[in-house]
């Protein structure tokens, strides 16, 4: 069956018969991460993926030229 994209709204074609609850899905069409929640009838959500990537935490100045030593 057919399931809309929540982000995009893109049509995703997924037979509900391949695919199971907490299995990851892609859209092709922005690439957000979806997962499906249910299956009958079939619900996806989508996973927060980059909330958990914390790459602003990791601020290196290496190129800070302090001489220190
Ligand atoms: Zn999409």
């Amino acid at each position: 069956m057919a399931a809309t994209c929540p982000e995009c709204d893109n049509l995703l074609d997924i037979d509900e018969d391949e695919v199971e609850e907490g299995e990851t899905v892609t859209c092709d069409e922005c690439g957000t991460e979806l997962e499906i929640i249910a299956t009958e009838p079939l619900q996806l959500a989508v996973v927060d993926a980059d909330v958990y990537d914390d790459e602003d935490d990791s601020v290196r100045h290496d190129s800070d030229d302090e001489d220190e030593d």
